[in-house]
């Protein structure tokens, strides 16, 4: 779990602040649920033989001995919130969140056990224009931000819940046959959830994957269907795009639409954006059947890829632009007073007065070291006449003297 430090709070702030703009101009609206729910959602949610409810929920009794967890993921959070609220009714949402997620996980670059997420849920819609729309979406996010040449999009259907069944049975048929040399995880799967065995990393696995059915081929024509349209949306969008039949993601709700932003220039953990259709979760919560389609990404990785190709803007380093510096008789009372007026006459201006005394020599040395553009001089003579001595911190150029009130007026040419 990480501190968040002020060197890299800018750049956080940043990508808030772009993804926030974006989804705004879609209508999408933000919502904020508890950072700890019941486990009970997220087992009924994401499934009781994933990785994530298996072995990295953060889970503990509270007082009165209900069992809570530290929600791993958002989707589940807002689908409970929706349905709680009645917000699903005969209505379609569009929603946005952020915030931290937890996961005990095996900690490494771009793996960390408290990590972040921005996501969007969409209910009530159906076809695969929203899918695609959620997609372009992204894709434009990326172009905002100067990413869009660092990932690709792949894409991929698990069908709707027949075509998996079907698909599951066919590849289960198949494995069963090369028991001898699937992984333990894999082995385990088999009866669990053979599908994400088509993720495995494991290389004999992936040997014998090779020759397995594929999942296209045992996709209805419902599934076909809004999967060629998704295809056919995206081509139209001019948004380039990879089918990987291999696409599974860990998470049990997800049905047709899946897809994933990756990235090969972060090492192994690449994935900065992954989501997909859950028509059957909301019914499987206890609400009527309500298609959804959603996705997050991990706020981290895409830090960290901006900053790894320079793409934060260089204003985001905008340092400090006065520092006022105060000595003599009356001098820190109007100090006081000048740096209240040059906050409200300048909402930009960053200020901040010398504190704790000292000599004016020491106070200009933290000027200096402030990083201030500059520094305003007040001794006793600026006390009697209210007015402030400007000094240029960064260049040569003289210093000034001016009254208060001329100083002010004078500010939009300073900043
Ligand atoms: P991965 O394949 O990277 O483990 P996942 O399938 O577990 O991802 P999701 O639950 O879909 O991931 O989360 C969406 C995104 O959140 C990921 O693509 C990634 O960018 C980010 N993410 C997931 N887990 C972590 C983590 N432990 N640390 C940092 N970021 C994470
Ligand atoms: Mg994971």
């Amino acid at each position: 779990m990480n501190d968040i430090l002020p060197s890299q709070t800018p750049a956080w702030r940043y990508l808030e602040e772009q993804a926030r703009q974006l989804f705004e101009q879609y209508g999408i609206e933000e919502i904020r649920t508890p950072i700890v729910e019941s486990t009970d959602l997220f087992k009924r949610s994401i499934g009781e033989v994933t990785d994530i409810v298996e072995k990295e929920m953060y889970t503990f009794e509270d007082r009165n001995g209900d069992s809570l967890t530290l929600r791993p993921e958002g989707t589940a959070s807002v689908v409970r919130a929706c349905e709680e609220h009645g917000m699903l009714y005969n209505q379609t949402q569009r929603l946005w969140y952020a915030g931290p997620m937890f996961r005990h996980e095996r900690p490494q670059k771009g793996r960390y056990r408290q990590f972040h997420q921005i996501g969007v849920e969409c209910f009530g819609f159906p076809g695969p224009d929203i899918d695609a729309e959620l997609i372009v979406m992204t894709f434009r996010l990326w172009q905002k931000l100067g990413l869009d040449q660092q990932v690709t999009l792949q894409i991929n259907s698990l069908g709707t819940a027949a075509s998996r069944q079907a698909y599951r049975s066919a590849l289960t048929a198949y494995l069963s046959d090369f028991k001898d040399q699937l992984d333990e995880d894999s082995l385990r799967r088999l009866e669990t959830n053979p599908l994400r065995i088509l993720d495995t990393k494991d290389p004999k696995t992936r040997a014998v994957l090779k020759e397995a059915p594929v999942f296209s081929e045992y996709l209805d024509d419902v599934s076909r269907q809004h999967f060629d349209e998704l295809c056919g949306l995206l081509t139209s969008s001019g948004v380039p795009f990879e089918v990987n039949p291999a696409l599974v993601r860990g998470l049990d709700y997800y049905g047709l639409t899946v897809f994933e932003w990756v990235t090969d220039t972060l090492g192994a953990q690449g994935t900065i954006c992954a989501g997909g259709r859950y028509d059957g979760l909301v019914e499987q919560l206890g609400g009527k059947p309500t298609p959804a389609v959603g996705f997050a990404m991990g706020v981290e990785r895409l830090v960290l890829l901006l900053e790894t190709h320079g793409c934060l803007p260089s204003s985001l380093l905008d340092r400090l632009d006065f520092f006022i510096a105060a000595s003599g008789e009356g001098a820190q009372a109007f100090a006081f007073d000048v740096a209240c007026q040059l906050r409200s006459s300048q909402h930009s201006a960053k200020v901040i007065m010398n504190f704790g005394g000292g000599s004016l020599k020491t106070q200009m040395k933290r000027a200096d070291k402030s990083g201030a553009t500059y520094a305003l001089v007040i001794g006793e003579a600026e006390v009697a006449a209210r007015s402030v001595t400007l000094k240029y911190l960064r260049t040569d150029k003289p210093q000034k003297s001016q009254s208060l009130t001329e100083f002010l007026s004078g500010l939009g040419r300073l900043m």
